[in-house]
């Protein structure tokens, strides 16, 4: 009897989330084919929605776990929370730290890209150092940096950078955005009092994708008799720009989650989780994520001093059924945002976020209300089921 090899799966009698095809997926090898030679393991997704695996391009780790301690093994217990609760890629977010520390970072992500021992790490996110002060949210200002000292970091490059989170309104940003986006880098503008002018120059320069909406943006002011709008307007009003939002149910009612959808649509709104190290952490902890401390309460994370929050503490799934609930939006919507949006805004897609032939094999099967019932990462069923 011919048994299958490894990755090699047919995942078949579930109901396809975009409500197209017939929801089968066949994996060969842990790639998504049109024909496979070897046998493959049947998966029973009957009573399911077949989705792509979940995409979070910003997530700062979880279970005491942050992604700026270099050691490679709290890499792994960040990902592996990750993974078992629906999220098969991952953009590793650095919050601002040292130099040093970030430099480090770097070398384990980038280690653990090339031996290839960390396969939902789909590379890294700097979220800082180069940050607007007064939007500086939980990032420590200690370590918030001019845009030539990154830029002197980041040369030469490192390979497993994806993703820049900076204010482009900054002293030396221009440069530091054209260097960026030169070298095919998604460039993002977050913790930042940028104009609606400085926010289109940057975009000339390559920028195009907005850190989470409402946090760490300038939003409108009255100086005088007129209003001026701040990042936050310019950023709903924008064209072709995408966008993040943190539907943990702590950071946006549904009414600014609705604004958010009605304006930019699925298409350009990327849900993230944002979730720190705090995630899976009993009430009551403490965690790092880049230099500060963080706090565990119920269901969210603020800094120790309780000024700001901290990220969230659930992954990107969590914040997929509860854009749902909070909105309203269609199944298919919420999941475009969290996998083929995300997926483009980084550059991965149609090879993440997607099932089309030759994707990655990453698929989750989810009940009706976006629960994940079972993830396959590159064919392979998960044991244990998620979290
Ligand atoms: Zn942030
Ligand atoms: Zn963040």
């Amino acid at each position: 009897m011919r048994t299958a090899a490894a990755g090699c799966a047919l995942i078949r009698g579930g109901t396809p989330v975009h409500g197209t095809g017939t929801g089968e997926v066949l994996i060969c090898r842990g790639t998504v084919a049109a024909s496979c030679p070897h046998g493959p393991a049947p998966i029973d997704a009957t009573g399911c929605l077949v989705s792509p695996g979940f995409v979070d391009i910003h997530a700062h780790g979880a279970l005491g776990c942050d992604f700026t301690d270099p050691n490679p093994a709290s890499w792994h217990q960040a990902l592996q929370t990750h993974l078992q609760a629906g999220t098969t890629t991952v953009l590793a977010t650095l919050a601002s730290t040292s130099p040093e520390q970030t430099a480090a970072a770097l070398a384990t992500a980038d280690h653990l890209l090339t031996s290839k021992k960390a396969p939902t790490l789909a590379g890294a996110h700097l979220e800082g150092p180069c940050l607007a002060t007064l939007q500086r949210g939980a990032h420590d200002p200690g370590h918030l940096r001019p845009a030539a000292d990154l830029l002197q970091e980041l040369t030469p490059l490192p390979t497993v950078l994806r993703m820049v989170t900076l204010a482009p309104e900054l002293p030396g940003a221009h440069a530091l955005i054209s260097y960026l986006t030169d070298h095919g880098i998604t460039v993002s503008a977050g913790h930042s009092d940028a104009t609606p002018e400085q926010l289109a120059h940057a975009r000339r320069l390559g920028l195009s994708h907005l850190a989470h909406l409402w946090s760490g943006q300038s939003t409108l002011t009255r100086p005088h008799l007129h209003r001026m709008p701040g990042l936050l307007e310019a950023s709903l009003a924008s064209d072709h720009l995408t966008a993040e939002v943190i539907a943990d149910g702590h950071h946006l009612p549904a009414a600014l989650l609705t604004i958010a959808l009605r304006c930019l649509g699925p298409d350009r709104l990327c849900l993230v989780s944002d979730a720190t190290a705090g995630t899976g952490l009993p009430q009551g902890s403490r965690f790092r994520t880049g230099a500060t401390t963080g706090y565990v309460h119920d269901g969210y994370a603020a800094t120790e001093d309780g000024t700001s929050l901290c990220g969230s503490t659930v992954p990107l799934a969590v914040t997929a059924a509860r854009m749902r609930k909070l909105t309203g939006a269609t199944v298919s919507d919420v999941v475009t945002m969290a996998t083929d949006t995300p997926a483009r805004a980084a550059g991965l897609y149609p090879r993440k976020g997607s099932l089309h032939t030759g994707a990655d094999g990453d698929v989750l099967l989810l009940g009706d209300d976006l629960s994940v019932r079972a993830v396959i990462l590159d064919g392979h069923p998960m044991a244990g089921g998620p979290r």
